[in-house]
């Protein structure tokens, strides 16, 4: 009788485990619906820290001074990103009241923490101004010491081969755009697929591709209960969300 309990158990034991091992959390921009907080905010980052978040996302422009900037959009508050100077940029204020970051202050801020930063370079409107970004992003993670908490994502292709090519090897860079094959990812060095999580319902098969050939499979922008379960159930290994506290990942999160 003992035993058995023991085994069952253990049997427990190894479920949660591999539980815990199955599926990780992701703030998408960050845990920017906590209190305090803002999208792309460093007081975002802080907040995805402080619940355990595997990783957190944020996005990241190039400014006409040649300077890396923080922030979603490609026109904030009247300002283009690729067209402005980066002081310009950074006078401007996010919802909380922080400004906006450079992404020299945003490392500075992720140096005493342990999440790990999901960088995505956005798609910019020349290949040029993609590959300089690149060079700086990979120079800039160097000098704060963060390579081995980096992992890249892009709609960029160009963007994506540019990671590859330049950051350290061995460092993750996934491709966003949900077009490309496990096999086709595979050969270009990706790290596998980040695709919305509508494409990967759409070609459930691709998640054992990736994992056939060695490559982790991520899920953005998961926010609704129903979509979770599927992508939980379907062992995608990262889930990208604005509600990172949600319930059914609060068993995924802090491990
Ligand atoms: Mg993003």
């Amino acid at each position: 009788m003992k035993t058995s309990r023991t085994s069952f158990t253990a049997f427990l034991l190894c479920l949660a485990l591999s539980a815990a091992a199955q599926t990780r959390v992701i703030a998408h921009r960050g845990y920017w619906k906590a209190e305090g907080a803002a999208q792309n905010s460093i007081a975002a980052l802080q907040k995805a820290d402080s619940i355990g978040c595997y990783g957190s996302e944020f996005d990241v422009w190039l400014a006409a001074d040649n300077r890396l900037v923080v922030n979603h959009d490609p026109i904030y508050k009247g300002m283009r990103m690729e067209k402005s100077p980066s002081s310009a940029l950074t006078g401007l204020k996010l919802s909380n009241g922080e400004n906006l970051p450079t992404l020299a202050e945003y490392f500075q801020a992720a140096q005493p923490l342990h999440t790990r930063l999901i960088l995505e370079l956005k798609a910019h409107s020349r290949p040029e101004r993609e590959t300089k970004a690149v060079e700086k992003i990979v120079a800039l993670v160097k000098e704060y010491g963060l390579e081995n908490r980096m992992e890249y994502i892009s709609f960029s292709l160009h963007a994506v081969k540019e990671f590859i090519r330049l950051a350290p090897a061995g460092t993750p860079v996934f491709y966003l755009d949900g077009d490309l094959s496990p096999r086709e990812l595979k050969e270009i060095g990706c790290a596998g697929p980040d695709y919305h999580y509508s494409v990967l319902r759409k070609h459930p098969e691709w998640i054992q591709q990736s994992h056939d050939l060695g490559m982790k499979v991520n899920a953005w922008t998961v926010n609704k209960a129903g979509d979770m379960r599927w992508l939980i159930d379907h062992k995608v290994d990262f889930i990208t969300t604005n509600e990172p506290n949600h319930l059914l990942l609060k068993q995924f999160i802090n491990k």
